[in-house]
């Protein structure tokens, strides 16, 4: 329920005059297959409903939908559920990124963002009574849509796909869907609920996209170009979200670049509203937004330099100095806020230990600022650093690149924890390396990947004995680097990206070079606002 995507698209659905949509989620037992699962608004069988929609965000989560389809008792593979059957369909980013290993289990995904693409779906679904006829005209007249059912896959004798082919006529290319104008919609939460991460917090959807074009972030190009909401229209929302709550949570990958944010929060704070923020960039932080988030009530905020040194933040495409981060730490410590959280990755391409040393150099310099600046308000917080492990993603420079080995992710890990381990105040967090090693498999697969998940279902989630049995080489698809003119079993969803745009920004990563950011409406350069 803390997914406002998901809260979107239950607001969007129920707004259709002949639509009744409610909401399910799979129990904490164990899945048992019984037809047990039933619907929160009403208390009905999930099997009884015409269609299921799932809203999935992390990779990690294909195990719940074979999990919410066994516990509603319905057949896990779309070629074995037939009518009376529901239509099982599913959206969210990990299907503008790569729905393949999921493909077997799902009758038909939604690429792209919802609003456009409901309502034709709803028009298509009126008009057809059988699953197949429905189906293909879903595929043929509702951009955005994809029926894996229509679309054959064969492979080389080396395991890599040979060719991903549509049934007859059907548009070898599924073109994703965004809204172009964010003024036409309205995107907060809809439902507030009770011992959620977001219980008291009203979440309003400030803009789409990043103009930033950070190489390792999937969002920032599948969400291309980016897209930022007017002053006016997130005013209204702020007053509904004066009525519902207590706090209000703007949502954006790239809120400091929205230009009414510091009249937004003022606003925000005349409703009486808390605020928080889901980022903020180092670099793009001002005195008088300091000010204002003074006055919000913030104890903590993350800034995410992602990597330590310089050479690595041009690798990455990040756009920040180690100087934009000390000044950050500097005034958000000067503006009274105690707790600083920093973000990295490892496993970065062309990484080193010595980029790990620059972490704890990093943090350390930045620990001597948080002390001085802390000085004057005689109240010492904390600075927690996270590190997460690098997951090479569909649609973005690196996605020809291999997954660091569990191993190295781990040493390298431990090399920035131990190099922080006596700093007082510092406290670091990290990713289990085995974790990323199931989301790149997840993320980076193909459709024989959801054998894996079928017995990880089977497995009661057990991966190690899941992988350890399998017949399938996981590492085919974790491990392995790709070339240029392999075909990717993600391939066929067109963006708008171009291939060649994206093989230039990994050979300036690899130079350590950086590109510009957006500049929609006077660059041509992704292909995706040409
Ligand atoms: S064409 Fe330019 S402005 Fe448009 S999304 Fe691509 S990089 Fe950004």
């Amino acid at each position: 329920m803390s997914n406002l995507g998901f809260q979107a698209v239950y607001r969007l659905m129920n707004d259709l005059e002949d639509v009744v949509c409610e909401r399910a989620f799979p129990s904490e037992r164990e899945g048992t297959g019984n037809g047990r699962l039933r619907s929160l608004e009403s208390n009905r069988a999930l099997a009884d409903f015409d269609i299921i929609a799932f809203s999935i965000s992390f990779e990690n989560d294909y195990l719940n939908l074979l999990a919410v389809l066994a516990e509603a008792g319905l057949p896990l593979l779309s070629s074995e559920r037939t009518p009376p059957h529901p239509l099982i369909i599913a959206g969210g980013v990990t299907s503008l990124l790569n729905p393949e290993p999921i493909a077997p289990f799902v009758d038909c995904f939604l690429i792209g963002e919802a609003e456009p693409i409901l309502p034709s779906f709803f028009d298509i679904f009126r008009k057809h009574s059988q699953k197949e006829a429905f189906l293909e005209a879903l595929t043929t007249y509702v951009p955005g849509t994809y029926v894996p059912a229509l679309y054959h896959v064969t492979y080389e004798t080396d395991g890599t796909i040979a060719q991903f082919l549509p049934k007859g006529d059907l548009p070898v290319k599924v073109r994703r869907v965004i809204v172009e104008d964010l003024s036409l919609y309205d995107t907060y939460t809809t439902v507030l609920t009770p011992h959620t991460t977001f219980d008291n917090t009203w979440l309003v959807e400030v803009a789409r996209g990043c103009p930033h074009g950070c190489r390792f972030c999937a969002a920032g190009y599948v969400y291309r170009p980016p897209r930022f909401r007017t002053a006016a229209q997130l005013g209204d929302s702020l007053d509904e979200a004066a009525l519902h709550a207590g706090r209000v949570g703007l949502v954006a990958a790239a809120l400091t670049d929205i230009s009414c944010l510091e009249e937004l929060c003022l606003k925000a704070i005349a409703h009486g509203l808390r605020v928080s923020f889901s980022s903020l960039r180092a670099d793009l932080l001002s005195p008088e937004f300091m000010e204002i988030l003074k006055r919000t009530g913030a104890k903590t905020v993350a800034i995410a330099p992602d990597a330590g040194s310089e050479r690595m933040r041009r690798v990455i495409n990040k756009g920040i100095s180690e100087q934009d981060v000390f000044k950050a730490v500097e005034m958000l410590v000067g503006a009274g806020i105690p707790n600083i959280k920093l973000y990295f990755m490892v496993g970065l391409p062309g990484e080193t230990m010595a980029d790990m040393e620059a972490i704890v150099a990093l943090c350390n310099k930045i620990k001597h600022r948080f002390l001085k600046a802390s000085r004057p308000t005689a109240r010492l917080g904390r600075i927690i650093v996270s590190l997460s492990c690098f997951v090479p993603k569909p649609f973005t420079p690196f996605q020809w690149v291999p997954l660091e080995s569990v191993k190295d992710l781990k040493a390298k890990i431990k090399h920035v924890k131990d190099g922080l381990r006596r700093v007082p105040n510092v406290r670091v967090h990290s990713d289990l390396p085995r974790w990323a090693y199931i989301q790149a498999l997840l993320s980076r697969g193909d459709r024989r990947t959801a054998e894996l998940l079928v017995a990880a279902h089977k497995n009661n989630g057990n991966w190690a004995k899941t992988l350890k049995g399998s017949i399938i080489n996981p590492d085919f698809f974790v491990y392995r680097e790709r070339s240029f003119d392999e075909i990717l079993p993600w391939d066929f969803i067109d963006h708008g990206i171009s291939k060649a745009f994206l093989i230039e920004e990994y050979q300036k990563a690899l130079r350590a070079e950086t590109s510009p950011p957006c500049h929609v409406g006077q660059c041509k350069a992704c292909g995706v606002c040409a």
